[in-house]
């Protein structure tokens, strides 16, 4: 019987090597030799089960990965790419052709937005950007060209929970994709049990975990799957978006500790947020009580795996922030660096880095500050000596409670 825990649904799947390994013998061809020619070309028609034919189309390992990711999200089927972002562009490319619009959440990742706002718009695919927390607002987005409804589930940097209940009602009332990013809690949530039609993972975050490597996956339907790999007109096909066999092999093993890690993961920022926000600084945490999505949240996230890595604080000003990240990186509390799913905490400031896409009025409507740090919090095995290390720069620096609840409380 299929598991309600994703990590158990991983944890089923049986890969073995040519050899008898216990890990999959990893796809070292780009091409493959078929023993008669009519062989060649029902495999080109898509006739034959189990047989390759170029690896830009799939490869045996990252068919393996992709299996366990679709048993991750609940889903048919899954295609890995070569980036979260790849992942993202050819979906909205097959959904969307010239003169359809999409309807987004205005709180995506920075390259999500430009590419909708600045890049798709180019080919007549327009998006309306709203705040997915007024339903009336998305609802009143809708027209008849619209094709796709797109939101990160948990949302990157204001970590914003999406009601997705709410979301795949309008998407089923007006017969919309729902689309949604998934990137930010994985385990933690299983979007297609809420009625997503596409679930998207940048890989490179904590599905992989090691901060080396780049992909992304698509996890739908086998219809859509299909579709996507098809030699005439799929967007995975024909824009080249292949992750190699050698990274998806090292990321299947990396996934399965995944539960492990967001356990932890989850477990040290909770820590984190539940101290700062004793001591006064106001923390966006989806875990605190304090967080408006807090209850939401609690109804359709899977309690095993918790509420999370990341965490956001407000340093006040953009200066303090930098500052403040410079001297906890000479504190050894992480590293002053984008992304995020790495053993080591990492912090950035979004509004002038991975948000900057987005312009800085938008930036203040939605409440993204200059002077907000973003931190995927690490494995740390002693988390409360990097409380202490966090606690002592912050202090340093003058990082003020009070203007920091307050810039928080006005968004
Ligand atoms: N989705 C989210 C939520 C992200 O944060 C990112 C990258 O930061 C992406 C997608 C893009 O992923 P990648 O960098 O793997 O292309």
């Amino acid at each position: 019987m299929k598991s309600n825990n994703p990590a158990s649904r991983i944890q089923d799947l049986d890969y073995f090597g040519e050899m008898g390994g216990v890990n999959p013998s990893i796809a070292d061809s780009s091409t493959y030799t078929f023993l008669s020619a009519q062989a060649m070309t029902d495999t080109f028609e898509g006739k034959t089960e189990g047989c390759y034919l170029y690896s830009r189309h799939s490869t045996p390992s990252s068919n393996y990965l992709s299996n366990a990711l679709a048993a991750m999200e609940n889903t048919e089927a899954a295609h890995v790419t070569a980036s979260g972002i790849a992942a993202i562009s050819a979906t909205l490319f097959q959904l969307c052709k010239s003169g359809d619009e999409i309807v987004s959440s205005r709180t995506v990742y920075g390259g999500t937005y430009a590419l909708m706002k600045n890049f798709m718009s180019g080919f007549q695919v327009k998006t309306t950007f709203v705040d997915i927390a007024d339903l009336a607002q998305v609802e009143a987005a809708i027209t008849s060209k619209t094709k796709v409804l797109y939101c990160e589930l948990l949302s990157n940097p204001l970590l914003e929970v999406t009601d997705i209940e709410a979301m795949a009602t309008l998407a089923k009332k007006y017969n919309l994709k729902l689309v949604v990013d998934n990137t930010f809690s994985p385990l933690m949530i299983t979007p297609a049990n809420f009625g997503a039609d596409v679930v998207i993972h940048s890989l490179t975050k904590f599905i992989n975990g090691t901060s080396d490597g780049i992909g992304g996956v698509i996890c739908s339907t086998q219809e859509f799957i299909d579709q996507l790999r098809s030699v005439n007109d799929g967007a995975c096909m024909l824009l080249g978006p292949t992750l190699d066999s050698f990274r998806a092999a090292n990321m299947l093993k990396n996934l399965r500790t995944l539960h492990v890690r967001m356990k932890q993961h989850s477990a040290n920022a909770l820590f984190i947020a539940e101290n700062l926000e004793k001591e006064g600084y106001k923390v966006i945490y989806p875990g605190l009580k304090s967080h408006k999505n807090h209850e939401m949240l609690q109804k359709i996230y899977n309690k095993t795996y918790g509420f999370g890595g990341v965490l956001s604080l407000d340093a006040g000003t953009p200066e303090k922030a930098n500052h403040l990240m410079e001297m906890m990186q000479d504190e050894k509390v992480g590293y002053l660096a984008v992304s995020l799913g790495f053993y080591k905490t990492l912090f950035n400031a979004p509004g002038k880095g991975t948000s900057s896409e987005i312009p800085e009025n938008e930036r203040e409507e939605m409440g993204l500050s200059d002077g907000l740090i973003r931190m995927s919090i690490g494995l740390d095995a002693d988390i409360e000596r990097t409380l202490e290390r966090m606690k002592q720069c912050m202090e340093k620096i003058g990082i003020s409670k009070e203007n920091a609840a307050q810039q928080l409380t006005s968004h």
